[in-house]
């Protein structure tokens, strides 16, 4: 694994979340982008090196409608960049983690991603990402 790639908040609405963190960082949301395989409606950051994203559930069943229902706003996930996420998928497994996908995943922002089961970390969710190869 490599550096934090970014740090996932969710919140229940992007429409109030959005300006509220542009006043927080003094800086523009750069872009948005709607990810259908998590339900969710994305608003990303960037801070230095490192990106947050917004989370905003688009399904009343999905995962961050349910985690917003139980723990509330805030932290969601920890992503970080890896090169190889196949390999680093294969790594974990044989380290004794639980990943959440079999595959990776389409996920926000041009990135491959696979999430770890946070009942092995400690109750952090991590997501390793890749970017996808442009074709
Ligand atoms: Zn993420």
């Amino acid at each position: 694994m490599q550096k934090i790639e970014h740090i996932g908040i969710a919140v229940k609405s992007l429409a109030s979340s959005v300006p509220l963190f542009e006043k927080l960082f003094n800086t523009n949301c750069y872009k948005t982008e709607k990810v259908d395989s998590e339900k969710v409606n994305t608003a990303f950051f960037k801070q230095g090196e490192t990106k947050i994203e917004l989370l905003e559930s688009t399904d009343p069943d999905g995962v961050i409608a349910r985690f917003i229902e139980k723990k509330g706003e805030g932290m969601h996930h920890i992503a970080f960049d890896v090169v190889d996420i196949e390999a680093e998928m294969e790594r974990l497994k044989k380290e004794g983690f639980k990943l959440l996908n079999d595959k990776p995943k389409e996920g926000a922002d041009n990135k491959m991603v696979c999430f770890l089961h946070p009942k092995n970390t400690n109750g952090v969710l991590i997501e390793l990402c890749m970017e996808k190869v442009q074709k």
